[in-house]
Protein backbone atom coordinates (compact mmCIF):
# COMPACT_ATOMS: atom_id res chain seq x y z
CA UNK A 1 0.00 0.00 0.00
CA UNK A 2 0.99 3.87 -0.74
CA UNK A 3 1.64 5.73 2.54
CA UNK A 4 2.75 8.34 1.15
CA UNK A 5 0.47 11.80 0.99
CA UNK A 6 -1.05 12.99 -2.17
CA UNK A 7 0.93 16.32 -3.28
CA UNK A 8 -0.26 19.30 -4.38
CA UNK A 9 -0.19 20.22 -7.77
CA UNK A 10 3.37 22.61 -7.70
CA UNK A 11 5.48 20.13 -5.36
CA UNK A 12 4.08 17.26 -8.27
CA UNK A 13 5.13 19.58 -11.00
CA UNK A 14 8.17 20.13 -9.15
CA UNK A 15 9.15 16.18 -8.70
CA UNK A 16 8.54 15.52 -12.27
CA UNK A 17 11.01 18.47 -13.61
CA UNK A 18 13.54 17.29 -10.96
CA UNK A 19 12.52 13.39 -12.47
CA UNK A 20 13.18 14.76 -16.07
CA UNK A 21 16.60 16.45 -15.43
CA UNK A 22 17.68 13.47 -13.11
CA UNK A 23 17.16 11.77 -16.46
CA UNK A 24 19.37 13.23 -18.69
CA UNK A 25 22.01 13.56 -16.43
CA UNK A 26 22.00 9.94 -16.56
CA UNK A 27 22.02 10.46 -20.31
CA UNK A 28 24.52 12.49 -20.30
CA UNK A 29 26.11 10.20 -23.49
CA UNK A 30 23.12 10.29 -25.13
CA UNK A 31 21.75 13.15 -27.76
CA UNK A 32 22.09 16.63 -25.72
CA UNK A 33 19.64 18.82 -25.27
CA UNK A 34 20.34 22.00 -28.26
CA UNK A 35 19.50 25.61 -28.89
CA UNK A 36 20.36 27.62 -31.62
CA UNK A 37 22.50 30.39 -31.33
CA UNK A 38 19.78 33.00 -32.56
CA UNK A 39 17.44 31.42 -29.77
CA UNK A 40 20.18 32.03 -27.13
CA UNK A 41 20.66 35.98 -28.39
CA UNK A 42 17.22 36.46 -28.45
CA UNK A 43 16.72 34.99 -25.02
CA UNK A 44 19.79 36.79 -23.41
CA UNK A 45 18.37 40.43 -24.64
CA UNK A 46 14.58 39.00 -23.95
CA UNK A 47 13.43 41.72 -21.46
CA UNK A 48 11.35 39.80 -19.26
CA UNK A 49 7.24 40.88 -19.60
CA UNK A 50 6.38 40.26 -15.94
CA UNK A 51 8.57 40.62 -12.76
CA UNK A 52 9.09 37.58 -11.24
CA UNK A 53 7.88 37.33 -7.60
CA UNK A 54 9.70 35.20 -4.87
CA UNK A 55 6.21 34.69 -3.12
CA UNK A 56 4.50 34.15 -6.14
CA UNK A 57 1.91 31.26 -5.62
CA UNK A 58 0.46 29.22 -8.40
CA UNK A 59 -3.14 30.05 -8.01
CA UNK A 60 -5.67 27.07 -8.00
CA UNK A 61 -7.04 28.52 -11.32
CA UNK A 62 -4.32 28.47 -13.51
CA UNK A 63 -4.33 27.25 -17.15
CA UNK A 64 -1.90 24.42 -17.54
CA UNK A 65 1.20 25.16 -19.09
CA UNK A 66 1.67 24.91 -22.91
CA UNK A 67 3.69 21.64 -23.61
CA UNK A 68 5.77 22.90 -26.93
CA UNK A 69 7.34 26.35 -27.62
CA UNK A 70 4.62 28.82 -28.97
CA UNK A 71 4.47 28.51 -33.17
CA UNK A 72 4.76 32.02 -33.09
CA UNK A 73 9.14 31.86 -31.87
CA UNK A 74 9.53 28.88 -34.27
CA UNK A 75 8.51 30.63 -37.27
CA UNK A 76 10.47 33.55 -36.56
CA UNK A 77 13.58 31.61 -35.43
CA UNK A 78 13.36 29.34 -38.71
CA UNK A 79 13.31 32.68 -40.78
CA UNK A 80 16.49 34.16 -38.54
CA UNK A 81 18.23 30.95 -39.16
CA UNK A 82 17.29 30.59 -42.83
CA UNK A 83 18.67 34.61 -43.67
CA UNK A 84 21.93 33.38 -42.06
CA UNK A 85 22.12 30.70 -44.82
CA UNK A 86 20.80 33.19 -47.84
CA UNK A 87 23.26 36.09 -47.28
CA UNK A 88 26.30 35.02 -48.15
CA UNK A 89 24.93 33.49 -51.33
CA UNK A 90 27.41 33.46 -54.66
CA UNK A 91 25.00 31.32 -56.99
CA UNK A 92 24.78 34.01 -59.84
CA UNK A 93 28.38 35.25 -59.90
CA UNK A 94 27.73 38.87 -61.92
CA UNK A 95 24.97 39.72 -59.46
CA UNK A 96 27.73 39.33 -56.63
CA UNK A 97 29.94 41.62 -58.06
CA UNK A 98 27.95 44.27 -58.08
CA UNK A 99 25.09 44.05 -55.24
CA UNK A 100 25.67 46.04 -51.87
CA UNK A 101 23.46 43.90 -50.10
CA UNK A 102 21.18 40.27 -50.54
CA UNK A 103 17.91 41.94 -50.29
CA UNK A 104 16.12 38.51 -48.07
CA UNK A 105 12.71 39.90 -47.16
CA UNK A 106 11.04 41.78 -44.29
CA UNK A 107 8.26 41.95 -41.84
CA UNK A 108 6.14 39.44 -39.92
CA UNK A 109 7.25 36.15 -39.33
CA UNK A 110 3.58 35.17 -38.80
CA UNK A 111 1.99 37.38 -41.36
CA UNK A 112 -1.07 36.41 -43.43
CA UNK A 113 -0.45 37.96 -46.23
CA UNK A 114 2.57 38.23 -47.98
CA UNK A 115 3.68 40.44 -51.39
CA UNK A 116 6.20 39.52 -53.69
CA UNK A 117 8.37 41.56 -56.08
CA UNK A 118 10.59 41.14 -58.50
CA UNK A 119 13.79 42.21 -57.11
CA UNK A 120 15.41 45.10 -55.45
CA UNK A 121 16.34 48.29 -57.17
CA UNK A 122 18.96 51.13 -55.92
CA UNK A 123 17.34 51.59 -53.12
CA UNK A 124 16.58 48.50 -51.45
CA UNK A 125 19.62 47.18 -52.88
CA UNK A 126 21.49 49.77 -50.50
CA UNK A 127 19.39 49.60 -47.73
CA UNK A 128 19.09 45.65 -47.65
CA UNK A 129 15.44 46.05 -47.27
CA UNK A 130 12.61 44.82 -50.04
CA UNK A 131 10.22 47.87 -51.20
CA UNK A 132 12.07 51.39 -49.37
CA UNK A 133 11.98 53.22 -52.72
CA UNK A 134 9.45 55.43 -54.32
CA UNK A 135 7.60 52.49 -55.51
CA UNK A 136 8.20 50.85 -51.88
CA UNK A 137 6.55 54.24 -50.12
CA UNK A 138 3.20 53.54 -52.47
CA UNK A 139 3.07 49.82 -51.62
CA UNK A 140 3.17 50.88 -48.17
CA UNK A 141 0.11 52.90 -48.90
CA UNK A 142 -1.59 50.40 -50.57
CA UNK A 143 -0.85 47.89 -47.48
CA UNK A 144 -2.28 50.91 -44.93
CA UNK A 145 -5.61 51.47 -47.21
CA UNK A 146 -6.36 47.87 -46.93
CA UNK A 147 -6.07 48.01 -42.87
CA UNK A 148 -2.47 46.37 -42.26
CA UNK A 149 0.44 47.75 -41.02
CA UNK A 150 3.80 47.26 -43.31
CA UNK A 151 5.28 45.46 -40.27
CA UNK A 152 1.69 43.28 -40.01
CA UNK A 153 2.58 41.57 -43.37
CA UNK A 154 5.54 40.03 -45.28
CA UNK A 155 7.40 41.70 -48.30
CA UNK A 156 10.04 39.75 -50.37
CA UNK A 157 11.23 39.60 -54.03
CA UNK A 158 11.53 36.98 -56.30
CA UNK A 159 15.26 37.73 -56.93
CA UNK A 160 17.18 38.38 -53.97
CA UNK A 161 19.85 40.46 -55.22
CA UNK A 162 19.82 44.03 -57.42
CA UNK A 163 19.94 43.04 -61.56
CA UNK A 164 23.43 44.37 -62.23
CA UNK A 165 23.47 47.41 -64.84
CA UNK A 166 26.34 47.49 -67.31
CA UNK A 167 29.06 50.05 -66.14
CA UNK A 168 27.93 53.52 -66.31
CA UNK A 169 24.36 52.90 -67.17
CA UNK A 170 21.55 54.28 -64.46
CA UNK A 171 18.22 52.66 -64.03
CA UNK A 172 17.20 49.29 -63.37
CA UNK A 173 17.29 46.22 -66.01
CA UNK A 174 14.41 43.32 -65.80
CA UNK A 175 15.50 40.12 -64.06
CA UNK A 176 16.46 37.50 -66.36
CA UNK A 177 14.79 33.77 -66.21
CA UNK A 178 17.54 32.08 -65.32
CA UNK A 179 18.30 34.54 -62.30
CA UNK A 180 14.79 34.37 -61.30
CA UNK A 181 14.96 30.22 -61.30
CA UNK A 182 17.92 30.20 -59.39
CA UNK A 183 16.82 31.96 -56.67
CA UNK A 184 13.38 30.85 -56.77
CA UNK A 185 14.01 28.36 -54.15
CA UNK A 186 15.03 31.15 -51.41
CA UNK A 187 11.57 32.37 -51.64
CA UNK A 188 9.77 29.07 -51.99
CA UNK A 189 11.77 28.64 -48.56
CA UNK A 190 10.22 31.78 -47.17
CA UNK A 191 6.82 31.04 -48.46
CA UNK A 192 7.01 27.36 -46.43
CA UNK A 193 8.57 28.82 -42.89
CA UNK A 194 5.65 31.81 -43.08
CA UNK A 195 2.87 29.71 -44.55
CA UNK A 196 0.62 33.14 -45.47
CA UNK A 197 -3.19 32.42 -46.21
CA UNK A 198 -2.59 35.36 -49.10
CA UNK A 199 0.05 35.82 -51.53
CA UNK A 200 -0.10 38.87 -53.70
CA UNK A 201 2.54 39.27 -56.76
CA UNK A 202 3.43 42.62 -57.79
CA UNK A 203 4.00 42.55 -61.37
CA UNK A 204 4.05 40.72 -64.42
CA UNK A 205 7.63 39.49 -63.78
CA UNK A 206 7.11 38.75 -60.14
CA UNK A 207 4.43 36.37 -61.46
CA UNK A 208 6.60 35.26 -64.53
CA UNK A 209 8.80 34.71 -61.54
CA UNK A 210 6.97 32.26 -59.68
CA UNK A 211 5.01 30.35 -62.65
CA UNK A 212 8.10 30.05 -64.54
CA UNK A 213 6.55 31.33 -67.55
CA UNK A 214 6.15 34.61 -69.35
CA UNK A 215 2.35 36.29 -68.32
CA UNK A 216 0.67 39.34 -69.57
CA UNK A 217 -1.04 41.33 -66.59
CA UNK A 218 -4.37 42.09 -68.07
CA UNK A 219 -4.74 38.01 -68.96
CA UNK A 220 -3.75 36.81 -64.80
CA UNK A 221 -4.63 39.83 -62.82
CA UNK A 222 -7.77 39.84 -60.94
CA UNK A 223 -8.39 36.21 -60.09
CA UNK A 224 -7.01 33.76 -58.32
CA UNK A 225 -4.38 31.29 -59.08
CA UNK A 226 -2.32 28.95 -56.96
CA UNK A 227 0.79 29.05 -55.86
CA UNK A 228 2.30 25.63 -53.22
CA UNK A 229 -1.28 25.41 -52.71
CA UNK A 230 -1.41 29.22 -51.54
CA UNK A 231 -3.66 31.41 -53.20
CA UNK A 232 -2.00 33.97 -55.05
CA UNK A 233 -3.74 37.45 -56.78
CA UNK A 234 -2.00 39.17 -59.32
CA UNK A 235 -1.52 42.89 -59.27
CA UNK A 236 0.27 45.75 -61.29
CA UNK A 237 3.40 46.68 -59.92
CA UNK A 238 3.19 49.73 -57.99
CA UNK A 239 5.83 51.41 -60.22
CA UNK A 240 3.04 51.27 -62.65
CA UNK A 241 1.27 53.15 -61.01
CA UNK A 242 3.59 55.32 -60.34
CA UNK A 243 4.15 55.85 -64.32
CA UNK A 244 0.60 55.62 -64.69
CA UNK A 245 -1.15 58.06 -62.17
CA UNK A 246 -5.35 57.56 -63.77
CA UNK A 247 -7.96 56.81 -61.31
CA UNK A 248 -8.96 53.53 -63.31
CA UNK A 249 -5.76 51.93 -63.45
CA UNK A 250 -5.55 52.83 -59.38
CA UNK A 251 -8.77 51.21 -58.80
CA UNK A 252 -7.48 48.27 -60.64
CA UNK A 253 -5.23 47.83 -58.31
CA UNK A 254 -7.37 48.18 -55.23
CA UNK A 255 -10.20 45.53 -56.56
CA UNK A 256 -7.21 43.15 -56.87
CA UNK A 257 -6.30 44.72 -53.39
CA UNK A 258 -10.13 43.99 -52.10
CA UNK A 259 -10.86 40.60 -53.61
CA UNK A 260 -7.09 39.65 -51.20
CA UNK A 261 -9.03 41.48 -48.14
CA UNK A 262 -12.56 39.26 -48.50
CA UNK A 263 -10.57 36.53 -49.06
CA UNK A 264 -8.53 36.84 -45.80
CA UNK A 265 -11.90 37.58 -43.98
CA UNK A 266 -10.91 41.84 -43.42
CA UNK A 267 -13.62 43.89 -42.75
CA UNK A 268 -14.34 46.16 -45.18
CA UNK A 269 -15.64 49.34 -44.43
CA UNK A 270 -17.74 51.26 -47.41
CA UNK A 271 -15.17 54.13 -47.61
CA UNK A 272 -12.77 51.31 -48.67
CA UNK A 273 -15.13 49.92 -51.39
CA UNK A 274 -15.54 53.04 -52.81
CA UNK A 275 -11.79 54.03 -52.46
CA UNK A 276 -11.12 55.46 -56.64
CA UNK A 277 -14.38 54.92 -58.05
CA UNK A 278 -15.41 58.14 -59.82
CA UNK A 279 -17.76 60.62 -58.22
N1 LIG B 1 10.59 46.69 -57.02
C1 LIG B 1 10.55 45.40 -56.67
O1 LIG B 1 10.01 44.55 -57.38
N2 LIG B 1 11.10 45.05 -55.51
C2 LIG B 1 11.67 45.92 -54.68
O2 LIG B 1 12.13 45.53 -53.62
C3 LIG B 1 11.70 47.27 -55.07
C4 LIG B 1 11.15 47.64 -56.24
Amino acid sequence: MNSQPAMNPFDEAVSLAHQSLAGLRENASGPQPRASRAALERLATAPLTSPVSKTATVPETSEPLPSSPAPSSNKAERLDQFRVQVLPCEKCPQLVASRTHVVFGVGNPEAELMFVGEAPGADEDLQGEPFVGKAGQLLTKIIEAMGFARSDVYIANVLKCRPDMPPGERGNRKPRPEEMATCLPYLIQQIEIIQPKCLVALGATAMEGLLGEPVVMREVRSRWHTFKGIPLMATYHPAYLLRNQSMSEKRKVWEDMLMVMEKLGCPISAKQRGYFLKK
